[in-house]
């Protein structure tokens, strides 16, 4: 099959149409458009204006959300603080968008629909600094371009209103009106001439997901503008304009997960050359977490922006605490200064540019690694002593928002998102020290881990040995102590002391779950012993265990002390990092982490 090249030259103009679902020019305009010479050749020509139009609307108008979404950003422009969304099938059949904001003065109406006319940006250098979401001036123009569309809006100070109704971009009634301040907008049959466009859509559920998805990220950025979204005929989200982002994140991701979401709240003075940088919003505790980023939810000034980097950069804040290919749930409205940020690199504005990326990144990190510090920070209390917005929520004399499972969990539902135990196997105890993240290991013997207060430096013997003390006391107890049974049974010779040592501990080794049969003279056969003493060679911890047993008053917990101790990594053993992750989550849980 023939490809097309995605660019036509016409006479003085390229435009690129690389987000035509197939790249295929015939394809967005219908196969009759096609123009030839004489010989049969293309013919170069000028393309009329409203095919100009409807190849342009394929870059911004990809689909029923992103209609929605620029129609919002113009009502948040015009300074609206109620939103509404009216969607019927999907957006295909109808989308209606009212806002109580500016309005637009009766005399503009018609040139807010051309191309390139917009109230935002007088002069290029406007484009440096924009404090507007639009400014392209291509929305209006795009949108009506491949549907039917009617605007009421009523100008503040104006007493009368005005009504436009166009079709596939041509004005069809132009009326006064009286009408409220402010502008509703109704799509009809978005795509009706485009076939193929339509064609490429998705099914309907996934194009409500993507409205919803537009709908409640606005609100997040925005929580003091109320905004309602109906979905054939059933309120699917409101938020309540009180102005608390905690409010709508809570229906946005459900109470249930907002609970286990920490507070993210940073501002970073400005240093020489660099500007200052807040971030504010929520992140999930590291037990809550998805295999995706799409619950990393981002806001540069008010813009919701998709940056894979930014994205990384707030996983890696969770180094140690998520293992890779897991990803928190994350809202931040992070602002700097609008001129350190370049919205203008693409037509759906999704993607944004930093005069210094590093340093947005790691600013936005810090904001997020201290929030997990900071809330792992304090001993002897619960799994996370100040959880965040949850408690936020206890002490707050207001009553709830008011709560709409549909709006949480059609959205994010609670089957995609799983839950795993920090460390495999770990008990699920409170944490008794801080949360810490392993930096690396020093000279073979010390794990060095960073911690609210400063670097921790870790016996990795005594911590290992501490950890494994207490798991095997707690599944001794429990009769649930793992034990393994070589296949190839291995054989010990021992001392004589040795020997008698065993014969004399017989029934307390035997209640750790070993095995073992005399063999020969001093020398013996492990049928079964236990799990833990497996990952180190047989013949140097199991002497080593007898030795420190010998040494003792021989009570009865020695032999659990013993075995610890044998079982644990020694001092000089090269670690990986997830080794050490999990003997300091573990720790992190010990009664007595400190000894
Ligand atoms: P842009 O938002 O990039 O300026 P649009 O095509 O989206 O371009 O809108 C064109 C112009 O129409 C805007 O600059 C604004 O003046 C006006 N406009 C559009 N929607 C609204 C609205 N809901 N309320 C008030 N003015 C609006
Ligand atoms: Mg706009």
């Amino acid at each position: 099959m023939a490809t097309y090249l995605p660019i036509i030259t016409l006479a003085k103009t390229a435009i690129k149409v690389s987000s035509a679902p197939t790249g295929r020019l015939s394809d967005i305009l219908g196969h009759h458009q096609t123009i030839r010479n004489g010989d049969g050749s293309m013919a170069i020509v000028l393309l009329p204006e409203e095919v100009v139009a409807r190849i342009a609307a394929g870059e911004a108008v990809e689909r029923p959300a992103s209609v929605v979404k620029e129609l919002i950003e113009n009502s948040i422009d015009a300074g609206a603080t109620a939103i509404h969304a009216d969607i019927i099938a999907a957006g295909r059949r109808l989308i209606r968008i009212s806002d109580n904001g500016s309005g637009i003065p009766a005399d503009e109406i018609k040139l807010a629909f051309r191309r390139h006319a917009t109230s935002k940006l007088r002069a290029a250098q406007d484009l440096q600094a924009l404090s507007t979401l639009g400014f392209r001036g291509e929305a209006l123009a795009s949108i009506a371009a491949v549907s039917q569309s009617t605007i009421i809006t009523r100008h503040r100070g104006e007493d009368m209103g005005v009504s436009l109704k166009l079709n596939g971009g041509a004005v069809q009634h132009h009326k006064a009106l009286c009408a409220p301040a402010g502008t509703v907008i109704t799509i009809e049959n978005l795509f009706f001439n485009t076939p193929a466009r339509l064609k490429f859509l998705k099914s309907d559920a996934t194009e409500k997901r993507h409205i919803q998805r537009v709908v409640s990220r606005y609100a997040m950025a925005y929580p003091k503008v109320s905004f309602a979204l109906k979905q054939d005929g059933r309120e699917q989200f409101r938020s309540s304009g009180r102005g608390e982002l905690a409010d709508v994140a809570a229906k946005v991701f459900g109470l249930k997960h907002f609970k286990r979401m920490l507070e993210v709240s940073s501002e970073e003075t400005p240093r020489r050359a660099y500007p200052k940088i807040s971030v504010f919003g929520y992140t999930s505790q590291p037990s809550l977490h998805r295999n995706d980023r799409s619950r990393i939810i981002l806001f540069i000034n008010g813009r919701a922006v998709q940056d894979n980097s930014l994205s990384h950069a707030i996983a890696q804040a969770y180094e140690g605490l998520l293992k890779s290919g897991s990803y928190p749930l994350t809202v931040l409205l992070i602002t700097m200064p609008s001129d350190y940020v370049d919205v203008n690199v693409h037509p759906t504005k999704a993607e944004v540019r930093f005069r210094d990326a590093n340093q947005v990144f790691a600013a936005v990190q810090r904001a997020v690694r201290r929030s997990l510090l900071d809330n792992g920070g304090n001993p002897h209390t619960d799994e996370w002593p100040s959880p965040g917005p949850a408690a936020h929520y206890r002490n707050d004399p207001r009553p709830l928002p008011a709560y709409r499972p549909f709006a949480a969990d059609d959205l994010y539902d609670d089957a995609d998102l799983d839950y795993i135990p920090e460390t495999a196997g770990a008990p699920t105890r409170p944490r008794t020290l801080p949360l810490l993240r392993v930096v690396g290991q020093i000279g073979a013997a010390y794990i060095a881990a960073e911690g609210p207060a400063g670097l921790y430096l870790v016996d990795q013997n005594a911590a290992h040995e501490r950890v494994l003390h207490d798991q095997i006391l707690a599944d001794v107890q429990n009769e649930t102590l793992p034990t393994i049974s070589p296949l190839d049974s291995p054989t010990l010779a021992l001392s004589p002391a040795d020997t008698a040592l065993l014969t004399e501990m017989g029934a307390d080794l035997a209640q750790l779950g070993f095995e073992i049969e005399v063999f020969g003279p001093n020398a013996f056969v492990f049928r079964t012993m236990p799990k833990c003493l497996a990952s180190r060679p047989l013949a140097e911890a199991f002497p080593q265990m007898l030795a420190r047993l010998r040494q003792s008053q021989r009570k009865p917990g020695d032999v659990i002390t013993a075995l610890a101790w044998a079982a644990a990594v020694r001092s000089g053993q090269v670690l990986e990092t997830e080794e050490m992750q999990s003997i300091i989550r573990q720790l992190e849980r010990c009664p007595s982490p400190y000894q």
